[in-house]
């Protein structure tokens, strides 16, 4: 027998499979849709839609058209700049590190015990970013640059509470991308842009919350914001400046000036420019404004040893807590490619990133030595912004024709942005492209370099600029970590499946992953067929009419789906319509987006069997008649249930003038069965890194298109190079090119394979439902007693019996060598499980027999064997560490680390650290690496 991809990708083999349906009390597959999906949703099969997909083909067969469609595109040398920029990844990070399983396909560090590696890394992330930009503290990584920009917008009005205004003055020297997504983000929250040149260091009349510029700005240009600066604080405003990290290592920081926050992208670090995306942008700001900042932000604590530990701090699934009134609905970032940005700076060490910045001017000054008087600016960096009276196009064109891409300002400009792949012989030839002549040595220009405070002195960035040096560390750190590559990761929610190989390969092939994303379209036209392809295939697989790729995480897919759903209602004159309906279950992050959309948020009841409660919807409905603007659903429900009454739900807010949002993260329970856009939803947001196997990254990347139906297709965000195009990301089509990995999967899985998939992984669910429900009651079932494709265990009964919490379960895994479920979402002191289709039968026992066993423990702090303050639940993780020396506990170092006895077949997981003290890290709030000292002793 021949295997498929799908036999590949599917853990359970038919064998399998029938024990699996057997402990489930089905007979087929078919019977478990029927038993599960309500048949007022279910497809029949044959009529899921998925016909317009192509059939199946193999790992190799796929690769071989991707490779084609690679190939297709022109990998032409780009010059176009405007914050994207080729660069030079190390091939030890290419091949270790954005290659490595045990890299890319980690969660989020919500379990930081086992997360050590990661963790460091990220805040070897903030400490880069923070010593470049003279700023105090940085967050791990915002989607991107225009997006941290948004979030500099809203954090310089959370932290000015002195001022009242709801003005923003922003400069007119910003990324034209950075300001439309500005203006997107700031329409709905009432606040006004006020654009200005602020060259000169004066501020246009009026009050004004904060100031938001650039340097270099988008042309080139090096202005001192010094006096911006001090002009906006005497004001009464607080000022962003977006400032790029490499021109950084020789320019005055932001920070050194006065700043309040620095926002922009660590792409050129390493990152390739991949048609727009992923890169991590970042956000840093003053010490005062540490805990307005939104996103991750990993700081230093310590264990239960008293050891160093590290942990994402303060703002913890800050949306969970706070909901609407959360600082910002971001939740996946951009981990993986942070994590590459600061492996870059270690390599390079600051003295080579310095060489990189002075060989990157070096080139600048000679095109401007070259060019002479046509050259607009005195001082920049990197980017020459060149005046041709009107003969702007012809110059592009030749270069076009050399293959080189310059940036067309206009009729009468251009610009020309070199970097770290820049060569002499490609800076000739733009030369010739102008009609230049030969090329002077030096041109007679001021000097730049400002910058009199030092950076990254700190051993995270001087150890490691061998290949095997760094080679060791990256080992070193991704050993700490449990990823897919060692363990299932059975987190409700977040659909941790398989990242095949044949799936990845392409992301880093030159081309795909070396295309700007201004690039002219006839250079890309293997990624546009890609996108388009993809496009079409959601649409079929959701239900809906359009698709767009744009939003780069799950929540920012909300935040668009809301955004048009709010557009359509004010084009319908119904401008009161500003209330989102939310069960109390829903993911935080709808809340948040609710807020960013300037919607009211409501809250609607759950029964007590975890269903929508219908009788309150209808009081709901009733209160809010003429401000109803939708609701948004997730389905299935967070409480892991199809429910019956999905579409009763959806016509109710229909009947009320409403529009029905789905959100679609737990497609992994619908792909080929049920649509959301055929059984009520209006838009729906799916995301890739959960169902459709973008790999997590450690937090990121991820892509959240969202799907509609035609009648919000004009509100779908288009070209962010337009003002008006109402784009939420710097890049059309958002994290492009990680797009080749969906593809890859729909392609390799076709239509049956999709639909097993689904099978599968509701089968797995329920399987471990009926094994771990006498042990751990799983808390929601629906109709028949089954679940979806997840399912909660409640033990809250057990906790207040026994003292025993989700948390000590949750680490105590970790000593059985399992990453821990989802922990109390949607439902406080629950774990919820997802196996997904990739886990095989073998680990689905493994992962049940771990859960048992740690009942059993359970069972002995109930009969009182041992103390659960001195149980092995309370003492895990257990390091090696901890079995050196004095053994102060009532149970074994046995029990400790081999629970299921030394011989037991499991690789064993040494934790890095004990159970962390969350509490003490945010009190003592640190959050760059640890000082000198600390790897001295
Ligand atoms: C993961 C998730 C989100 C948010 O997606 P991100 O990509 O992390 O922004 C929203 N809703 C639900 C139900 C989710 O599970």
């Amino acid at each position: 027998m021949t295997r498929s991809f799908a036999d590949r990708h599917i853990g359970p083999d038919t064998n399998e499979l029938d024990r699996i349906l057997d402990t489930v009390g089905v007979g087929s597959m078919g019977e478990l849709a029927a038993r599960a999906v309500p048949a007022s949703i279910l497809d029949a099969v044959g009529e899921t839609g998925l016909d317009v997909l192509p059939p199946a083909v193999s790992e190799h067969d796929a690769l071989t058209e991707l490779a084609a469609l690679a190939h297709s595109n022109t990998v032409a040398t780009s010059m176009i700049g405007l914050g994207y920029y080729d660069t030079l990844t190390p091939p030890v990070l290419v091949r270790n590190l954005l290659e490595n399983p045990a890299w890319y396909t980690a969660y989020t560090p919500y379990q930081p015990e086992i997360s050590q590696g990661r963790l460091e890394a990220l805040l070897n992330f903030q400490t880069m970013v923070s010593d470049l930009t003279g700023m105090e503290v940085a967050n791990a990584s915002m989607l991107d640059e225009a997006t941290a920009a948004a979030e500099a917008m809203t954090l310089l009005q959370r932290a000015n509470r002195k001022s009242t205004s709801q003005r923003l003055l922003v400069d007119t020297d910003l990324f034209p991308q950075t300001r439309t997504v500005l203006t997107t983000r700031a329409e709905p929250l009432g606040i006004t842009l006020v654009e200005a040149d602020l060259s000169s260091g004066e501020l246009p009349e009026g009050d004004f919350f904060g100031v938001v510029l650039q340097t270099p700005g988008a042309s080139g240009r090096i202005a001192d914001p010094a006096a911006v600066i001090a002009a906006a604080h005497d004001r009464g405003a607080l000022v962003a400046v977006g400032a790029d990290l490499l021109a950084l290592t020789l320019i005055t920081p932001p920070g050194d000036l006065g700043a309040d926050v620095c926002f922009g992208t660590t792409q050129r670090f390493g990152v390739p420019l991949g048609f727009g995306g992923p890169h991590a942008g970042y956000l840093a700001v003053r010490t005062a404004h540490a805990r307005q900042l939104p996103g991750r932000l990993v700081g230093v604590s310590v264990d239960a040893d008293g050891d160093r530990a590290y942990r994402l701090a303060l703002q913890t699934r800050e949306q969970h807590i706070r909901r609407e009134k959360a600082t910002s609905n971001i939740c996946t970032a951009q981990v993986l490619l942070a994590i590459v940005a600061a492996m870059y700076a270690s390599y390079h060490g600051a003295d080579g990133l310095r060489a990189i910045a002075r060989r990157v001017h070096g080139h600048a000054e000679r095109l401007a030595g070259g060019l002479g008087d046509a050259v607009v600016h005195e001082r920049f960096f990197d980017t020459v912004l060149v005046s041709v009276p009107g003969g702007a196009e012809a110059v592009v064109a030749k270069a076009k024709g050399r293959g080189i891409n310059l940036r067309l300002v206009d009729a009468d400009h251009v610009s020309v942005a070199c970097d770290e792949a820049t060569t002499e012989a490609q800076v000739a030839i733009v030369l010739e492209c102008f009609g230049a002549g030969g090329m002077p040595e030096t041109a007679a220009l001021p000097s730049i370099e400002t910058r009199t405070s030092a950076y990254l002195t700190h051993p995270a960035f001087t150890r490691y600029h061998t290949e095997t040096a760094m080679l060791r560390y990256l080992r070193q750190l991704s050993d700490k970590d449990i990823a897919l590559d060692r363990s299932m990761i059975p987190l409700g929610s977040c659909t941790m499946k398989l990242n095949a190989t044949a799936e990845m390969e392409p992301i880093t092939w030159p081309g795909f992953a070396r295309l700007h994303p201004y690039a002219p379209v006839e250079d890309t036209p293997g990624m546009l067929r890609v996108i388009e392809d993809l496009e079409h295939w959601l649409a079929a697989v959701t239900g809906y009419d359009r698709v767009s790729l744009q939003p780069n995480a799950g929540s920012q897919g909300e935040y668009v789906g809301l955004l048009a759903i709010r557009r359509y209602h004010l084009d319908r004159g119904d401008t009161h319509r500003d209330t989102c309906l939310i069960p109390s279950s829903a993911h935080g992050t709808n809340a948040a987006s609710a807020a960013m959309a300037g919607l009211r948020v409501e809250v609607v009841k759950c029964r007590d069997n975890g269903d929508v409660d219908l009788d309150d919807l209808r009081a709901k409905i009733a209160d809010h008649a003429d401000r109803l603007a939708c609701i948004m659903i997730t389905y299935p429900s967070t409480h892991g249930v199809y429910e019956h009454e999905v579409a009763e739900l959806c016509a109710l807010v229909h009947d009320a003038g409403g529009q029905v949002y789905v959100d679609g993260a737990n497609l992994n329970a619908l792909v080929g069965l049920a649509r959301p856009g055929r059984f009520g939803g209006d838009v729906s947001h799916l995301n890739l890194h959960k169902t459709f196997c973008i790999p997590h990254g450690g937090g990121g990347p991820g892509v959240g298109p969202v799907a509609v139906r035609d009648h919000l297709a004009p509100y779908l965000p288009g070209d962010p190079l337009q003002p008006d195009s109402h784009a939420v990301s710097a890049a059309r089509y958002g994290s492009a090119s990680i797009l080749p990995i969906t593809w890859a999967y729909i392609r390799m899985m076709g239509a049956d394979g999709l639909r097993r998939a689904t099978l599968t992984a509701i089968a797995s669910a329920n399987y471990l439902a009926r094994r771990l429900d006498p042990h751990f009651p799983v808390l929601y079932t629906g109709e028949n007693g089954m679940v979806a494709h997840e399912c909660i265990l409640d033990l809250r009964e057990i906790t207040k019996r026994t003292g025993v919490t989700v948390d000590d379960v949750a680490k105590r895994l970790a000593d059985y060598g399992f990453h821990a479920p989802t922990m109390s979402f949607p439902v406080a002191g629950t774990l919820m499980v997802e196996p997904t289709e990739s886990e095989n039968l073998e680990e689905l026992d493994a992962f049940a027999d771990a859960m048992i066993a740690i009942k059993g423990e359970i069972d002995e702090v109930a009969a009182g064997t041992w103390p659960v303050e001195q149980s092995p639940l309370r003492g895990a993780p257990h390091t090696a560490a901890a079995l050196v020396g004095d053994w102060n506990y009532p149970y074994s170092r046995e029990t400790a680390v081999y629970p299921l006895g030394v011989h037991s077949r499991r690789a064993k997981v040494w934790p890095a650290v004990r159970r962390i003290d969350g509490a003490f890290g945010d009190r003592n709030l640190v959050c760059s690496c640890p000082p000198l000292e600390a790897y001295t002793d």
